[in-house]
């Protein structure tokens, strides 16, 4: 927990500049080609736009209308279409370039996005379990799509003028430099621009405000859809439970805040726009005033006008990119706390291949709590696992019995290193199994959950997950062994109907053996079943403990379950209490040495479970 919190003051202490986007640049390696076009077109219109139309308004008019120079002669026809043309050939140029140029920027800042939400599933599949017991679901879900999405907004409203407005601005500068350098008394425009470094104040001051802003607001909409997800996760027990109005209020709550934060936002974004225009306004006014006192005629002041504003607008616009710039990076910080996130579960170095399995376990000194070794809260809060010594032989069929909390699905779940130990070992055939291939480790167990997961896809295909490179029967058979057979058939579709998001046609008994059957069809050396028969009735759980009695042939196995009809199978019992074990023997020995294992047994025969 407290890496996770390192993380999130580490990013939110970066200073956030270009160098946070740096990295991100990389992306558009693959796509050299369209944006160098696009930069190329950009070029193009902000040189037609800032420099290519005051140029024309001040060359070519006084062509068209040379009463100016006194000469009442008119132009030849041909002449005048010459000059009248240059008009629709600026626009022309200026706006096919604009098109390509946001066509192609688009592209790639698209391209550059769908990158970094596919890195982030990706990061989420590699995540350990403990990330996900920390962060609301909802708010995971929102990273992925909202802030990705602002991300997007953001992409393409900045390169959209990311080129275009700084070239248009450099053309309009140039053209008023030749202008006030082509005539005499117009050395002052030059003046209006100094007006220019005055905007750069509030610019800057709203950007760092609207920062945070932003901030504020992703989180809140992180926090609505986290409202969301767990709602709809839930719509058995709001409604057996009366919750409908304790739930409206909750969403109502949450959406109030992001309104709230939202409008913060726009109080922020929008107040930069007029700012810029009042100052650049009163510019243009001094430069009015100026030209009136010093006599020059009008079809002199209005290229140098035009120019000015050309000159102005590209200010204003960077300001908005400015804005929208602060709000990616908020985004960008929220989705770089996934991509960060600590993978404390992941691949070692050089990891160790498993060829043959022969499944041995050892599990030295073993400790493990949910809050990790290096918390501050770890002593107050007592581990789920203390000081583990246990050996299991290859082949051994092993139940693990206790209250429940003892701590038996955390030391299940560890086999397949859904959690590492905090301190201590498990060795597999001698072999820690933070060495081994995580893959191969992975597919030598097989292990049925206490609450299994179905997919939204088909009877087989479910099944057909369990794959490994053990598996040797069919799903047919397997489907036969788990005793599923009868009610697949009883599907309209048989094997090829689908079960609906997590299995929800099915009752829990049927959920289990689909379970059971995919572990079956996995065939791993090593074999845990966490409570897997807890939802069947006894006659089928009767005709499935045989199926299992053949399955656990040569297998390790571990076997969690309550009712001690279930455990029938194992040839030693585990008793664990409060995260320890507590006895260990066949159970006869068990039962006359431990007192919690009694009084268990004695309660289930005499309720005759
Ligand atoms: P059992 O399977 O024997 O009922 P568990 O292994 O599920 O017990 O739980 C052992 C202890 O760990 C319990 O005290 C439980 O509250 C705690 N625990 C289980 N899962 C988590 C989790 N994701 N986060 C924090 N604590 C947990
Ligand atoms: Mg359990």
């Amino acid at each position: 927990m407290k890496k996770e919190k390192e993380v999130k003051e580490e990013a939110s202490a970066k200073k956030p500049g270009l160098k946070t986007l740096l990295p991100y640049f990389g992306l558009l390696r693959p796509h050299w080609f369209p944006f160098v076009g696009a930069l190329l077109c950009g070029v193009v219109y902000g040189v037609a736009s800032g420099f290519g139309l005051p140029t024309m308004i001040d060359q070519v008019f006084p062509k068209i209308f040379p009463s100016q120079v006194g000469s009442k002669t008119a132009l030849p026809v041909s002449e005048l279409i010459l000059y009248v043309s240059v008009f629709p050939g600026v626009f022309l140029i200026r706006g096919l370039s604009g098109y390509f140029n946001t066509y192609l920027i688009n592209y790639c800042g698209i391209r550059v996005l769908e990158q970094i939400r596919i890195s982030i599933f990706e990061k989420l599949q590699r995540l350990p379990l403990a990330f996900f017991y920390r962060n609301k679901e909802g708010d995971l879900l929102s990273r992925v799509t909202n802030d990705t999405g602002q991300l997007q907004n953001a992409i393409l409203s900045i390169s959209n003028d990311l080129i275009r407005q700084p070239v248009t601005f450099i053309g309009a500068i140039s053209a008023l430099v030749c202008m006030a350098l082509q005539r005499e008394g117009m050395a002052f425009v030059l003046l209006c621009l100094l007006v220019i470094p005055i905007c750069i104040f509030p610019i800057r001051r709203v950007g760092e405000i609207l920062m945070k802003k932003a901030l504020g607001m992703q989180e809140r909409a992180g926090g609505m859809t986290a409202v969301l997800s767990e709602n709809l996760s839930a719509p058995r027990e709001i409604r057996a439970f009366n919750l409908e109005e304790r739930e409206n209020k909750r969403f109502l709550e949450s959406s109030r805040k992001y309104f709230d934060a939202r409008m913060k936002v726009i109080k922020y974004a929008n107040m930069l726009t007029p700012i810029i225009e009042i100052i650049t306004a009163t510019g243009i006014a001094v430069a009015i005033f100026q030209a009136s006192r010093t006599s020059i005629h009008l079809d002199a002041v209005i290229p140098v006008i035009v120019a000015l504003y050309l000159s102005y607008e590209p200010i204003k616009k960077l300001g908005g990119i400015q804005n929208q710039y602060k709000q990616a990076l908020a985004s960008l910080q929220r989705l770089e706390e996934v991509l960060d996130a600590d993978e404390s579960i992941r691949e070692s170095e050089h990891p160790v291949e498993l060829s043959k399995v022969r499944g041995e376990l050892r599990f030295e000194n073993l400790s493990f709590s949910y809050q990790g070794e290096e918390d501050d809260t770890f002593g107050k809060v007592s581990p789920a696992l203390r000081n583990i010594n246990l050996t299991v032989h290859s082949g051994e069929v092993v139940a693990l019995v206790g209250p429940s909390g003892a701590g038996k699905t955390t030391l299940a779940g560890m086999l397949s290193r859904l959690n590492d130990p905090c301190e201590g070992a498990i060795l597999l055939d001698g072999l820690d199994l933070r060495s081994v291939s995580l893959r191969d480790l992975r597919d030598a167990v097989a292990l049925v959950p206490q609450k299994p997961f179905l997919f939204d896809a088909t009877v087989r295909e479910n099944i057909e997950m369990g794959k490994s490179p053990y598996t040797s029967s069919t799903v047919e058979e397997v489907a036969e062994a788990s005793h599923s057979s009868d009610f697949i058939a009883d599907f309209p579709d048989c094997f090829d109907q689908r079960l609906g998001e997590n299995g929800n046609r099915l009752s829990g008994g049927q959920l289990q053996r689909l379970a059971l059957a995919r572990a079956f069809y996995r065939n791993s050396p090593l074999l845990v079943l966490d409570e897997a028969t807890s939802a069947l009735d006894s006659e089928n759980e009767e005709k499935i403990h045989e199926a299992m009695t053949e399955l656990s042939k040569g297998k390790t196995t571990l076997l969690i379950a309550h009712r001690f009809s279930s455990i029938r199978l194992a040839t030693r019992i585990i008793v664990m209490d409060k995260g320890e074990v507590v006895a260990d023997g066949s159970h006869e020995e068990v039962y006359g040495k431990c007192e919690l294992y009694r009084k268990l047994y004695d309660r289930q025969q005499d309720s005759g479970a």
